[in-house]
C-alpha cells in the first residue's frame, strides 16, 4: 500500500471537488493524504463570498463540502497563504502532487475613460464586500442616486443588478453582511440597467437564471422585444445551434412579454450597449454607450451613441486569476496544458479555464486533474507537510476550528433569521478558530 501527500490550494468548489475525486480513486494500493490549503480563515471560496445571498439554495453545496471534509486523510490548513505563508516551491517539494485551486479574483478592467472615478466599482469588490469577505468590509459604496449602471451581460452582472433592484426586505432573511444591509436599505435606486456590449445571443446568462427574474416579487424586468426578435432571426439563419442558446433566448422572450406589476423597482437588460465613456467631476455621473450592431455575424459599432445618467457603474466583465511566485499567468489563467502546470504542480477549475462554468463544471475538471495526477505518480515523497513549512506561531485553522467559526455564524443567524451572521473581522474569525 503506497500512501501520497497532496497538497490543494484554496478551499472553493474545484479544491473539494479535487479532494473528492482523490478520495474515490483510493484503493487497496493507493491512498492520499489530502491537505488543504486556504488563505482566508474560511473554506467554501465564491460559493461563501460570491454567490448571491438570495441564493441560498446554490450554498448547500457546502454540505458536500464538508462531508468530504469528514473523510480520513482530509486536513484543512485555513489562514495560510501561499505566496505568503509558504512558497510553490516548498511545497512542490515537501508534496507528491499540488494542485492550484486558487480561482480568479482580480476584476477584469474596461480600459475607458471615468472608470477611475468614485463609485466606478468592480464586481471583483462589490460582490464580496455585500457577502462579507473579511478583505472587503470598506469598500465604499455609495447608493444615493435614483439610477444604477452593471456593465456586462453574465450571472455575476445579473446578481449585482438584482441585488442593487429588490426590495431589501427581500434581503433581510439571507447572511447578506450587515452593513451593506444598511446600505441597501437606504438605497435610493429604483432603475438598474444592465448593459452588455453584444447581441442577446451573445450573452453569457444561463436559462435558470433569466426564468427566475420575472418571479421577482417587488421589481419589473424589461428587455426590448425587438431586440430578442433581431437576436431569434440572426439565430434561425445561423442554422443548427446550441440548445442552451434557444432556451436563453426564450426566456429572454419571456422576460420582455410578462405583464408587468408597476411596481418603481425597475430592471432593464440592454443589449448591443458598449461602454465608451464613464462621465462626471470626482464621483459617476453619467455613462456614454456606443450603439453596435450584429452584422454578418459580426458586433460592430455604429457611429450613434446614448447616455444613462447614473451615481453609480458597476463592472462585471470577468476576472483574472492572481499571480504569485512561481507561477505564470496567460489570458488570465494560471498557464497549463490540460491542468498539468510543470513538475508535480497542477491547477483546476477557475484557475485553470477562467471565470467560466457552474459551481458543477468544477466537478470534472477536477476528476480529470486527479487522472492526470495519479497517472504520473512515482514513488510516495518522505517528508512534513505543511506544519513543517510554517514559521513557528503560525496561526494555522484546521477543520475543527473552522467548524467553530461555523457553528458561532450559524447560532448567530439563528438568533437573527438567517441562515449564518458572518464573522467579517480577520482578529475574531482567527480567534474563533484557534480558541
Ligand atoms: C459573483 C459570483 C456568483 C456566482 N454564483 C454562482 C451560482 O449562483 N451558481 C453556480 O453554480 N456558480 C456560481 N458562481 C461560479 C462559482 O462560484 C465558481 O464556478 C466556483 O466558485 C469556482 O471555484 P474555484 O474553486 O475555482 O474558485 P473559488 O471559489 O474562487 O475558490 C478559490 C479559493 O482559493 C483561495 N485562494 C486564493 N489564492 C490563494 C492563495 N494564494 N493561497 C491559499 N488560498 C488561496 C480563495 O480564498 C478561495 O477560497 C458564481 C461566481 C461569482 C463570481
Amino acid at each position: 500500500m503506497k500512501q501520497y501527500k497532496i497538497a490543494i490550494v484554496g478551499a472553493g468548489p474545484a479544491g473539494y471537488f479535487t479532494a473528492q475525486a482523490l478520495q474515490k480513486a483510493q484503493d487497496d494500493e493507493i491512498t492520499f493524504a489530502i491537505d488543504m490549503i486556504e488563505r482566508l480563515p474560511t473554506p467554501w471560496g465564491l460559493v461563501r463570498s460570491g454567490v448571491a445571498p438570495d441564493h441560498p439554495k446554490i450554498k448547500t453545496v457546502s454540505k458536500v463540502f464538508e462531508k468530504i471534509a469528514k473523510e480520513s486523510g482530509f486536513r484543512l490548513f485555513a489562514n495560510v497563504e501561499l505566496g505568503k505563508d509558504i512558497s510553490l516551491k516548498d511545497l512542490r517539494e515537501a508534496y507528491d502532487a499540488v494542485v492550484l485551486a486558487t480561482g480568479s479574483t482580480i476584476g477584469r478592467k474596461l480600459g475607458i475613460p471615468g472608470e477611475e472615478l468614485s463609485n466606478c466599482i468592480s464586481a471583483a469588490d462589490f460582490v464580496p464586500w455585500y457577502n462579507a469577505h473579511p478583505d472587503f468590509t470598506n469598500v465604499s459604496v455609495d447608493l444615493d442616486a435614483d439610477t444604477a449602471v452593471v456593465i456586462g451581460a453574465g450571472n455575476v452582472a445579473m446578481d449585482i443588478a438584482r441585488m442593487l433592484a429588490l426590495d431589501p426586505s427581500e434581503l433581510e432573511p439571507t447572511d447578506t453582511a450587515s452593513y451593506a444591509l444598511e446600505i441597501f436599505k437606504a438605497s435610493k435606486v429604483r432603475n438598474v440597467y444592465i448593459c452588455g456590449r453584444r447581441g442577446p445571443e451573445h450573452a453569457a446568462f444561463t436559462a435558470p437564471e433569466l426564468r427566475d427574474l420575472p418571479k421577482l416579487e417587488n421589481t419589473d424586468v424589461y428587455i426590448d422585444s425587438d431586440q430578442i426578435n433581431q437576436a431569434v432571426i440572426r439565430v434561425d439563419q445561423m442554422g443548427e445551434v446550441e440548445k442552451d442558446l434557444r432556451n436563453n433566448l426564450e426566456a429572454m422572450r419571456l422576460i420582455a412579454e410578462h405583464s408587468k406589476k408597476g411596481v418603481d423597482r425597475k430592471l432593464n437588460i440592454n443589449f448591443l450597449a458598449a461602454p465608451k465613456e464613464i462621465k462626471g467631476s470626482g464621483k459617476v455621473e453619467e455613462v456614454v454607450f456606443t450603439i453596435n450592431e450584429v452584422k454578418d455575424g459580426k458586433v460592430v459599432a455604429t457611429d450613434n451613441t446614448f447616455t444613462i445618467k447614473t451615481g453609480l457603474v458597476v463592472t462585471a466583465i470577468g476576472y483574472d486569476a492572481v499571480e504569485y511566485p512561481g507561477i505564470k499567468i496567460e489570458n488570465g489563467r494560471i498557464a497549463n496544458i490540460a491542468g498539468h502546470v510543470e513538475h508535480n504542480i497542477y491547477v483546476t477549475g477557475w484557475a485553470k479555464r477562467g471565470p467560466v462554468g457552474v459551481i458543477g463544471t468544477n466537478k470534472s475538471d477536477s476528476s480529470d486533474v486527479v487522472d492526470l495526477i495519479i497517472e504520473n505518480l512515482k514513488e510516495p515523497k518522505n517528508s512534513t507537510g505543511v506544519e513543517g513549512l510554517l514559521k513557528s506561531g503560525h496561526e494555522v485553522i484546521d477543520q475543527v476550528g473552522w467548524e467553530k467559526i461555523n457553528a458561532s455564524e450559524v447560532i448567530s443567524g439563528e438568533l437573527a433569521g438567517k441562515p449564518r451572521v458572518k464573522e467579517v473581522d480577520w482578529k475574531r474569525l482567527i480567534s474563533l478558530g484557534t480558541s
